[in-house]
């Protein structure tokens, strides 16, 4: 039988043709008019005061650490249940990554567990919307605002989710967005800084620029360009861009194919559910479609279910090893009170396949041999 890959890169429009215009108009390097376009487009689209493109949403995390102004020593609030980057943009400053626990619902940060992780070297909150589904931003927003802190939110995962109408990674200081080919909007790699407070623009700029004053000489504000404080290259080339912008003009419709999957698999696994075979995710009409996981009861039976999907040329993988047990996390991080949601559901999550290019016989095939397991 055909094998369903866990995902695979697509190609929607018009990616190829305007690579080739890019090309054409002669200018490969950062900056240029597909890049403008692409920024313009999650300003708009967003309703974001500021979006600058990165090469990927590793390179805006970062951008976002040095933003923060972090001292070594100082503390940095996140879930442990998360992607590497998240914590490791952080450790590079010298910050200690807290790592807090999550909700049994919804695998985010659990927000009653951040106050009490709260130290005086505490100076950011760093929410992930695991799956595109929003964190409790208001709350967060809200103890950010008491204890004078940052809040970076990582969205990765979360273009085109919302939280009470507001896009994810609009309501933060700071939003991280991916376009690496396993997110929904893809560009190869690829990233966007989402900079939602007015004061870090400038500095926003000249740190993309790898230190230099490089944006303001573009627009005629300095009549040379130097280097002027610390920073990286964080600019991806017109050719990603380019592809990209391909992407962002069918963003709507690659949006809802995804949770078009999504609810096909919700329909077809419920039974399983009922049955109190499996826990199946939280999915409203706020998110996105980024990911279709279920929940085992045990690691045994996570591993028994692959072999058989495995065995069908289905490929489901499980995802993150919590970084507050990972050598580096255990270097750089610390724990803030138990870890006992973390610990638990990490073992019993499995994600199942799910890309712009599946139809509803592949959901179908797939829901079938998991029935077929627990029969
Ligand atoms: C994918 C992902 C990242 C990293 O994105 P890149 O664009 O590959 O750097 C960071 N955080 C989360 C939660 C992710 O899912």
């Amino acid at each position: 039988m055909k094998p369903i890959p866990f995902n695979k890169p697509f190609v929607i429009g018009r990616e190829l043709s305007l690579i080739a215009d890019a090309v054409s108009r002669g200018h490969l390097s950062g900056d240029g008019h597909y890049t403008k376009l692409c920024n313009r487009w999650f300003e708009e689209k967003l309703d974001c005061r500021k979006a600058l493109l990165t090469h990927s949403c590793t390179a805006a995390l970062e951008m976002s650490a040095i933003l923060c102004d972090l001292q070594p020593g100082d503390e940095v609030i996140l879930p442990s249940y998360t992607f590497v980057s998240t914590a490791n943009a952080f450790a590079l400053r010298g910050a200690v990554a807290v790592f807090v626990d999550i909700r049994p619902d919804t695998l985010n940060i659990d927000e009653k567990l951040i106050e009490a992780a709260i130290t005086p070297r505490t100076r950011a909150i760093v929410p992930v919307h695991y799956a595109g589904v929003p964190c409790e931003m208001d709350a967060i927003m809200d103890i950010a605002q008491r204890h004078k802190l940052l809040v970076v939110e990582d969205a990765a995962q979360a273009l085109l989710s919302t939280y009470k109408g507001k896009a994810l990674g609009t309501i933060g200081h700071f939003g991280c967005l991916s376009f690496h080919e396993t997110k929904n909007i893809i560009s190869g790699e690829g990233g966007a800084l989402l900079i939602n407070d007015e004061r870090f623009f400038e500095r926003a700029e000249i740190i993309r620029e790898k230190g230099t004053n490089r944006s303001q000489f573009f627009r005629g504000e300095v009549d040379k360009y130097t280097w002027v404080d610390i920073g990286s290259s964080y600019l991806p080339s017109e050719l990603v861009s380019a592809f990209l912008y391909a992407q962002l003009e069918r963003a709507n419709e690659i949006t809802a194919q995804r949770c078009r999957i999504c609810s096909a698999y919700a329909e077809q696994l419920a039974p399983l559910e009922q049955a109190g075979k499996v826990r199946l995710p939280r999915f409203d009409a706020d998110s996105n479609g980024h990911m279709y996981y279920i929940l085992l009861d045990s690691l045994a039976t996570r591993t028994a279910l692959i072999a058989h999907l495995k065995a069908q040329g289905i490929n489901p993988v499980f995802h993150y090893v919590p970084l507050h047990s990972s050598p580096a996390g255990r270097k750089y991080g610390r724990v803030s009170g138990s870890m006992r949601v973390t610990d638990d559901l990490n073992e019993r999550l499995l994600r199942l396949p799910l890309h712009y290019e599946m139809d509803d016989a592949d959901v179908s095939r797939i829901s079938a041999a998991i029935r077929d397991f627990f029969a």
